[in-house]
């Protein structure tokens, strides 16, 4: 525990210890220059099962290191609330997440250019997922090495994973062996953010390096509650340690890395965000921002079950406690095995229409069936199998409830409130099933478990998707960069209307990317980090 003295001065202050706050605390503290204070609501990063992969699994409900946040009712999934885990430790949502490294498809970060952000079309930012990487099978134009994010390969395949890529190649899908390659269309193995069998969050890839520089403050347990203006100014924040509330102050930036609920819950607590629904909340405000907390957008999964025919699941490995004693020790021994492996083994990027540019599905093939994400396994062999849909349309928003920092904003992602996104879910159900049906893979199946035989039409499958649909936890973009009214920061990451005062996270992307957003977040920090280091070099401090 580090206790900083109230009024304590810095250079930059950092909130939120994340996939992008991380990255920044280590790239703003490089040359020594600048002294920084990075904030963490939760605490380290010790647990064990955050640094075995397969320990993800048990992550999912474990208050000490995740918010445990909930949707509220979703209307359009049968008023069910969706979870919605975050990470709350050093090392954020990337000390928790799937560990699965796919970064999206090049016309995503194009498509951003297109809405106006100057320096983030994809040769923009290519660089800074060069930099950021390690990429295990080398150096190429697309892959960097010697990064701080160290990506590997599954340790060896799997006989249900290749039937599945033979069955995805005998529907007429490509075979691809890198997702983050020239073209992301096709089936394969997924690549992790991890070495040697172990996480790579990037608390252990940039803040491990970082923490010994003594110009790095590290507060954990530290809940931000404000950020403190003078004027249009950013001044410092106010936050919570121990039951004592201390304020710190910024000469240079306050830099927001919350992640896409904390941050707009961050703003909005400090006055800048819908004015209606401050001043009914007894909020002092300091901008009417409507943007703020607008425009949420996540990955829904539709999972369906399978029973399989033979005894070569994870369900298998963790219901015996042979086979869980032998993997354990394999793992101890050499790093390799089941316990390596992350949220997803094999994939598939897939488009629903001959007629369209780029894949607008994905698909994760698991080697384990439950009937929920975290709970238990089922105890028979089985394998699941997800579909969702990369460019919801659908939008939604984050809001507080209260002026009470510690009670969860409101989530309301609105899944499948736009047309499309039914559409391309149905579609893509009925794709994977079609994979699903080819031989290499039907020898394997013994049941479809859910949703099983009877639901066959659209409006079955629709209905199937409203009952089960879940996230991939991939929210973003409720801190949106843009030029339109509605957006929260420009190109350069500053709020909009303020000076010194930034967000660097997965809430400023202006839409969601086609992949998973880890890979993404990790960039963000990286450019941010430039832009803040750029603007130093210019800026009089006071
Ligand atoms: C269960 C799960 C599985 C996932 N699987 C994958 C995957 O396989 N691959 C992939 O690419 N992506 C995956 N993701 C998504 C990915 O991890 C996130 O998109 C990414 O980590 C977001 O980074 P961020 O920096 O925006 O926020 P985060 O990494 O969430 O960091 C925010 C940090 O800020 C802290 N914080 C928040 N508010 C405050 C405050 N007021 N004061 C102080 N600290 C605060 C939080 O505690 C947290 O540490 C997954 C996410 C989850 C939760």
């Amino acid at each position: 525990m580090v206790a900083i003295p109230d009024q304590a001065s810095f250079d930059y202050i950092i909130v939120g210890a994340g996939s992008a706050g991380c990255v920044l605390a280590n790239r703003l503290t490089a040359s020594g220059r600048h002294r920084v204070l990075l904030l963490e609501a939760g605490g380290h990063d010790r647990r064990i099962w955050i640094h075995i992969p397969l320990g993800y699994g048990k992550l999912f409900a474990d208050p000490s290191v995740n918010w445990l946040y909930t949707t509220e009712p979703e209307p359009e999934l049968n008023n069910r609330r969706v979870i919605q885990p975050r990470g709350k430790v050093l090392g954020g949502s990337s000390s928790i997440n799937g560990l699965l490294y796919v970064r999206g498809q090049a016309e995503d970060y194009d498509h951003w250019r297109q809405l106006g952000n100057a320096g983030w079309a994809f040769a923009d930012v290519l660089p800074y997922f060069r930099r950021a990487e390690d990429q295990e099978r080398g150096a190429d134009a697309l892959h960097g090495v010697g990064g701080h994010l160290k990506v590997s390969d599954v340790c060896e395949p799997h006989p249900l994973c290749e039937a599945f890529i033979a069955a995805a190649q005998d529907s007429g899908f490509p075979r691809n062996d890198d997702f983050n390659g020239p073209s992301q269309e096709g089936v394969g193995y997924f690549q992790l953010t991890s070495r040697n069998g172990r996480r790579w969050s990037t608390a252990v890839g940039y803040l491990k390096e970082a923490r010994r520089r003594p110009n790095l403050a590290i507060a954990t347990d530290a809940l931000t509650t404000r950020v403190l203006f003078s004027g249009r100014r950013a001044t410092g924040v106010e936050y919570r340690q121990y039951g004592t509330t201390r304020t710190a102050r910024a000469n240079g930036e306050v830099i927001l890395c919350g992640g896409a609920f904390n941050s707009p819950q961050l703003l909005q607590l400090s006055g800048l965000g819908p004015e209606k629904i401050l001043r009914e909340l007894g909020i002092a405000v300091v901008a009417d921002m409507p943007g703020v907390g607008a425009d949420l957008q996540d990955h829904l999964q539709i999972r369906m079950q399978y029973r399989c025919t033979e005894p070569i699941t994870m369900n298998d490995v963790i219901n015996s406690w042979r086979h869980r004693y032998a993997a354990g020790l394999r793992y101890i021994v050499s790093r390799k095995g089941l316990l390596t492996i992350g949220a997803g083994y094999a994939g598939a990027f897939l488009r629903t229409r001959p007629d369209l540019a780029t894949p607008d599905v994905q698909l994760h093939f698991l080697i384990f069936s439950a009937d929920a994400a975290g709970a238990t396994l089922h105890p028979f062999p089985g394998f699941i199998v997800s579909v969702c849909q990369l460019r919801p349309e659908s939008r939604g928003f984050v809001r507080i409830k209260s002026s009470d920092p510690t009670v969860p904003p409101a989530i309301q992602p609105r899944y499948l409130t736009a047309r499309a996104d039914r559409d391309v879910v149905v579609d893509g159900l009925k794709q994977m099933r079609g994979i699903m049906d080819k031989p290499a893979m039907r020898r394997y199946i013994a049941e479809e478990r859910a949703p099983g035989p009877h639901c066959q039409s659209d409006a079955d499958l629709l209905a199937y998707a409203r009952d089960t649909g879940t996230t991939v936890y991939h929210p973003t973009s409720t801190c949106r960069m843009g030029d339109d009214p509605n957006a929260v920061v420009d190109a350069r990451l500053r709020v909009r209307g303020f000076e010194r005062l930034r967000v660097i996270d997965a809430s400023i992307m202006p839409t969601l990317v086609s992949g998973n957003t880890n890979a993404a977040a990790v960039m963000i920090g990286e450019k941010g980090a430039d832009m803040v280091l750029e603007d130093a070099s210019t800026a009089p401090r006071t």
